[in-house]
């Protein structure tokens, strides 16, 4: 089956809605506008909802019969980014920008509400999330504080993401890892200051930052598995102030990805230890600090996306062998609660990359997220 021919034909004014919302693009935890304007449209659409978490909204849609509880999940937040496209729904707010496609996102799960509002016959209850502070502010996190868990028993969560790179008509599914796990670190490495002349009567800390970002890579290459996938990226090094002293403080701070919780495991014990060492070697202090920010996520349950995915695009456009993405997605927290699966939808082969000032939402992908949607509920909620 194609696109799904009702939500054809609403598309232009769902296409105007996107386009709307990427005018007025709003930052973390503060989408109080878009969660507004979402809320006032499902009114429209003759569907319940209730707020939930920090700015995000639950809409609720009840089938023809008990059964089971499916839940969907768009993100709402832009960037803080200077739009440079030039479109005429340009944003109208400077150093701010719908960079990641989130309009996308919401404008794609208001059309699978609107379709759902006159299709109630599923047995079960759909779950429509819309979600602020996807990138990087604990979303996903306020709205299972909030209580997302125990109001529901969730039995399976499913979400979506446009992506540059690929054809607007293939879906691309991960079974197993879809996106890595992202983590954080500081590392204070303290000596004892003096002039540059004299280091040996200091406790230089530089020769100790410089082994530990060797060291570091040492990590990847000679602890973790070539099998594995991993990153550690020093992002920061601070310390020092003039030509002629050394400096008591160096603070070093970093990023971790992988698509393996025991690699995560690993590398956070390995950073630690090669902060010690170098206490012992250099004679500094040091203190390591590791913050767990986003967990791998991964796709338990992909084979409903697969089917429902291959019923709108054709099995042919389903790719299912993709590396998994080095970047995180705090959808992957959901996933610790429930199963589900999280699928790419192709924004173009040419589209500029996510996070870019040249970047926009491929409108198509409307089309072929809502119909994603609607087949997929179908083929969850189908009757043994
Ligand atoms: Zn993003
Ligand atoms: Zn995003």
């Amino acid at each position: 089956m194609p696109l799904n021919p009702e939500i054809e034909a609403c598309f232009e004014e769902m296409r105007d809605i996107r386009r709307h919302l990427h005018t007025c693009p709003e930052i973390g935890l503060e989408t109080a506008g878009t969660a507004a304007f979402v809320k006032e449209q499902l009114d429209g659409f003759g569907i319940d909802h209730q707020d939930i978490g920090a700015n995000s909204v639950l809409a609720i849609v009840e089938g023809r019969g008990p059964g089971k509880t499916i839940a969907f999940r768009a993100d709402m937040d832009g960037l803080e980014i200077t739009e440079e496209t030039g479109l005429p729904y340009q944003s109208r707010t400077e150093g701010r920008m719908h960079a990641c496609g989130h309009d996308g996102h919401t404008a794609t799960m208001l059309t699978f509400a609107r379709y759902l509002a006159d299709h109630r016959d599923f047995d079960g209850t759909a779950l429509l999330l819309f979600q602020s502070g996807e990138e990087g502010f604990g979303g996903a996190v306020k709205i299972i504080e909030d209580g997302l868990f125990e109001k529901y028993k969730i039995d399976l969560m499913f979400g979506l993401h446009n992506w540059p790179g690929h054809a607007e008509n293939h879906i691309i599914v991960h079974p197993g890892a879809a996106m890595a796990s992202e983590d954080r670190f500081d590392v204070t490495i303290r000596g004892k200051s003096g002039h540059a002349s004299s280091p040996h009567l200091c406790v230089e800390p530089f020769a100790a930052v410089a082994d530990f970002i060797g060291g570091a890579q040492s990590i990847i290459t000679r602890m973790v598995s070539a099998h594995d996938k991993a990153v550690i990226s020093i992002t920061q090094v601070h310390g020092g102030s003039a030509y002629n002293i050394i400096p008591d403080e160096v603070v070093i701070r970093g990023n971790v990805r992988t698509t393996d919780s025991g690699v995560q495991d690993l590398i956070e014990e390995s950073l630690g230890r090669l902060a010690d060492g170098l206490a012992s070697i250099y004679g500094v202090q040091t203190s390591f600090a590791y913050h767990r920010k986003h967990p791998v996520l991964t796709n338990s349950t992909p084979e409903p996306a697969m089917k429902a995915a291959a019923r709108v695009v054709g099995e042919e456009n389903v790719r299912t062998k993709e590396l998994p993405a080095m970047g995180s997605e705090d959808f992957a927290f959901y996933m610790q609660h429930t199963k589900g699966c999280f699928v790419w939808v192709g924004n173009g082969m040419d589209s500029p990359v996510l996070h870019n000032s040249k970047f926009d939402f491929n409108d198509h992908g409307i089309l072929v997220g809502a119909s994603y949607f609607a087949e997929l509920l179908k083929e969850v909620t189908r009757q043994p």
